[in-house]
């Protein structure tokens, strides 16, 4: 391939000042490594081609994904609902859900070397002073709402062969945990989620004994929250929509929680058929289902709701209930979102001791793996528990 000297350097000028070089300049280089990308203003979802990134700093680490996650967020993006391109781009380069090979470190590096397995957090700080989360390094709590996300919000994301990345988002993963650290971030919101809740806990001058948890929802958060729960040695009860002699109920038994369905017990039926719970996971995304779960939550009892509705039509609840027993039952109700790089850590820890636990149950949390360019279909059609795209091996 023939290149122009002078095209290519005004290219390469330009591309430095970005994460990820534009694709016009790509041809000029004769160099493509291919991404699945959203382009919003066109409504187009598919595979574009994009240059290799290089190391622009001395922090910097090259990553060869190897698997990528597919959830929700992702399929809003891919319905242009949701998800911003950088500045001045047209294309957002999709997934957040990342587990990756180091190819390379920058000469600042000290805690990844060449070979190491890592799983890259997704939110990164604003830029303003004023805000004391991202200063701290827990943009997870930014207030500004200035941050940038990869493959949500202002950032390329990693469903693509190669990205760069400043060793501090990125997390060592065991090479033991090749088959499964895809999943260390979606367990990051139940990880993040279980030291909200410690926290929570401290308010009390004695130990809790004997805690119930009800976990809403039976996809991938939910489930793995109710793994985290019975790791912990806590019961946990699983509660969703499927039936109770189906695959989902099936799995939530074999690692130790119970399954009831919601077509066999009413949400309003389950204080009096499943009793009182001390905490509640809910990890559904309607907020039918997480107010009125909260006739079944215990005095002094916690809710943590993590997922996000799309409903925008009101429903309707009785507040004056709802806030009489808040009150009256010094009860919590809290929101979590996203996570830090110790929610992260404390991830990698948590799918450690699930693999010694369940270790079937958890490889059975990935229902199914396609290449990049089947992706752009994958996206289009949800099905399973948590659908991956498989990137290098
Ligand atoms: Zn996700
Ligand atoms: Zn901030």
């Amino acid at each position: 391939m023939e290149v122009d000297g002078s095209k290519e350097n005004a290219c390469l000028e330009q591309c430095a000042s970005l994460a990820y070089p534009m694709l016009s300049c790509v041809s000029e280089r004769g160099v493509i490594m291919r991404a699945m990308a959203v382009l919003p203003s066109r409504r187009e979802l598919r595979i574009v081609e994009v240059a290799p990134p290089t190391l622009r700093g001395t922090g910097d680490v090259l990553v060869r994904v190897r698997e990528v996650g597919i959830c929700g967020t992702d399929r809003e993006i891919g319905a242009f609902h949701y998800g911003t391109p950088a500045e001045g781009r047209e294309s957002l380069v999709l997934g957040h859900e990342a587990l990756g090979e180091v190819v390379e470190v920058g000469e600042s590096v000290r805690t990844l070397e060449r070979g190491d397995l890592v799983a890259i957090t997704v939110r990164r700080p604003c830029a303003d002073d004023s805000c004391l989360a991202c200063r701290a390094g827990r943009q997870d709590f930014c207030v500004t709402g200035q941050f940038r996300e990869r493959g949500i919000k202002k950032a390329d994301g990693f469903m693509t062969e190669m990205i760069v990345e400043d060793e501090r988002f990125l997390v060592k993963v065991p090479t033991r945990l090749a088959d499964v650290g895809v999943l260390v971030e979606p367990l990051t919101i139940a990880a993040k989620a279980s030291v909200e809740l410690a926290a929570v806990i401290r308010r009390f001058p004695w130990e809790p004994v004997g805690l119930r948890a009800l976990v809403l929802g039976a996809g991938p958060i939910g489930l793995l929250g109710a793994m985290m729960v019975v790791s912990r040695n806590v019961s946990a009860t699983v509660y969703s929509r499927e039936p109770a002699n189906g695959d989902r109920a099936r799995l939530v038994r074999s690692f130790g929680a119970k399954y009831v369905s919601a077509v066999d017990v009413p949400i309003s039926h389950l204080p009096t058929k499943e009793g009182l719970f001390d905490v509640i996971f809910e990890a559904v995304g309607n907020a039918a289902v997480a107010f009125n779960a909260l006739q079944a939550l215990a005095p002094n009892g916690v809710c943590i709701l993590s997922g996000v509705p799309g409903g925008s039509s009101p429903i309707e609840i009785d507040l004056n209930c709802v806030m009489r027993d808040i009150v009256l039952k010094n009860q919590m109700v809290f929101g979590t979102v996203n996570a830090s790089r110790s929610a992260f850590e404390e991830s990698v820890r948590l799918l450690e001791q699930f693999m010694t636990i369940c270790p079937d149950a958890v490889r059975s949390l990935i229902t199914e793996r396609v290449s990049l360019d089947e992706a752009p279909e994958l996206l289009r059609q949800p099905g399973g528990i948590k659908q991956v795209v498989a990137i290098a091996a």
